[in-house]
């Protein structure tokens, strides 16, 4: 490779880390947004029975609740992908024992279980 070409490369591997950084950043913003969605639902759940409590039955709270919580659910799943999809974009995976590897690997080095690289994290 000439000089040149190192040069070129580097500043093209320079380009894709930054590219790489705004995109982790843009994934890590949307967790945190979720993430301040659910504490203010836990506060609303508080509320929430707080508010029956005092008209006298705090378990009429039930029904909005259940809401709170189904909300909450759905939250934290969706930071679970964009958690993925932070791993996809550093080029890692994630075992379901918890290990993190490379996006290359095929088995796992904890627990040996292979990956099924058929799945994209694009399709999510
Ligand atoms: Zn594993």
């Amino acid at each position: 490779m000439s000089f040149f070409d190192k040069m070129k490369q580097g500043a093209s591997d320079a380009a894709k880390k930054a590219q790489q950084t705004v995109e982790i950043t843009k994934l890590k913003t949307q967790i945190s947004l979720k993430e301040r969605e659910i504490e203010k639902s836990y506060a609303y759940i508080g509320e929430a029975v707080f508010h029956s409590y005092r008209n006298g039955d705090w378990k009429m709270a039930g029904k909005d609740i259940e809401g709170y919580c189904l909300h909450i659910t759905g939250l934290r799943r969706d930071i679970s992908v964009l958690e993925a999809k932070i791993k996809a974009v550093k080029n890692e995976k994630e075992c379901s024992c918890g290990k993190i590897v490379p996006l290359e690997v095929k088995y796992c080095p904890a627990c040996g279980l292979p990956f099924d690289d058929d799945r994209s994290f694009d399709e999510v």
